[in-house]
């Protein structure tokens, strides 16, 4: 049974320079209109009513709908009874009574975009909000009632320390919020830093630096590192993103979206125009064989703190994990980067920071 759904609002106020997501800045309030419009028809056309456990809202920047079309979103699905509502919000939109209204509606996850709070680095990297006003929004995000907020940050960005993204961290932990999500800067195609390279950019070394740091400071002060990129307090793991760790069903709604129905990954048209016209077309990106079920399974049990359950793999692949593996095990454990569990094996602080080549080493294999 699918119990996850994440829609795509890809509208932006300005476009971040590092950013290469779908997202438009230049559409008008009636064209967004229009996108809600067939956002709503494709969930009336695919999703077959089951109670969702996760909900989350993404973009884009989703805070930058009016709540009377968040409301429109949220209603057309049903909820068990606990469910974990997320919606992704940019501090510069959004307002105590914003908040307060996201709050009476359903949604108990905020997920924060802050990146960092030097005002600098912020100004620098094209976001259009400061430090102050993200201080100020997750206080105000407290005061309408959301104890469940993930605060977005970004490490590695031109000009920042070691020593800027450890104050930033040490005022996070400060701010008693639940979760951390921190990503490493990438600089993809389609981004504006793709093709006006920034300068200052911290080598590699530094940001293992930071990773490891951030590890150590989240650590001591109560997060768990549960996921490669992911620190909760107890209880405030991301459902919805352990949905997709787990390699569970999702739906996929709005430009550019991606699903998982087993057995076939599927994703929406990218453009909004082609979306708009073709939304009930999808694109099959792939079907899961068991070989490739084997491979994901890997994939994203490595990407967990717990690892891999090989019990777990020897029953579900009919496979003798430890054999078929043998060498690449031995190789990763006797370089430190794999640590032996008691259910099997995980990936340790210095294989997270290459985990792109052990796992590639273990899908080729
Ligand atoms: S990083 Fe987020 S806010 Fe910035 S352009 Fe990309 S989607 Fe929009």
């Amino acid at each position: 049974m699918t119990t996850s759904a994440y829609i795509h609002i890809p509208f932006c106020k300005s476009k971040c320079k590092y950013c290469s997501f779908i997202s438009y800045t230049d559409k008008t309030v009636e064209q967004q209109s229009e996108y809600i419009n067939t956002l709503l028809k494709e969930i009336d056309f695919f999703y077959k009513k089951e109670p969702l456990k996760t909900l989350y809202i993404g973009g884009g920047t989703p805070s930058l709908l009016d709540i009377s079309d968040l409301k429109k979103i949220i209603g057309k699905f049903k909820f068990d009874s606990n469910p974990e509502i997320t919606i992704e919000i940019n501090p510069e939109t959004v307002d105590k009574k914003y908040l307060s209204g996201l709050y009476m509606n359903g949604f108990n996850r905020l997920s924060v975009g802050i990146q960092s709070f030097d005002n600098k680095i912020l100004q620098s990297i094209g976001r259009i909000h400061t430090a102050q006003r993200a201080l100020q929004t997750v206080k105000n995000a407290k005061e309408a009632g959301f104890k469940n907020i993930s605060l977005d940050f970004i490490y590695g960005l031109p000009a920042q320390t070691l020593d800027m993204f450890i104050k930033d961290l040490e005022l996070a932990v400060k701010m008693e919020i639940s979760h951390i999500s921190l990503y490493g800067l990438k600089i993809e195609e389609g981004c504006s830093f793709f093709n006006f390279a920034p300068k200052h950019l911290p080598d590699d070394d530094t940001q293992a630096d930071m990773y490891l740091a951030a590890i150590d400071i989240l650590e001591h002060n109560g997060f768990s590192h549960y996921e490669i990129s992911n620190f909760a307090r107890c209880g405030f793991e991301s459902k919805h993103n352990l949905n997709y760790w787990n390699d569970r069903e999702y739906y996929g709604f709005g430009a550019a979206a991606h699903g998982y129905i087993s057995p076939v990954r599927y994703s929406n048209h990218r453009s909004i125009e082609e979306y708009q016209k073709k939304y009930k077309e999808k694109d099959v990106l792939e079907k899961i064989d068991e070989t490739k079920h084997l491979e994901e399974t890997i994939f994203l049990g490595f990407r967990k703190a717990e690892g891999i359950d090989v019990q777990n793999i020897n029953k579900i692949f009919n496979i003798d994990f430890e054999y078929s593996y043998r060498k690449i095990l031995k190789k990763y454990l006797e370089s430190g980067h794999l640590i032996k569990t008691e259910s099997g094996y995980k990936l340790s602080n210095e294989g997270f920071l290459i985990s792109n080549f052990i796992l590639a080493d273990f899908i080729d294999c």
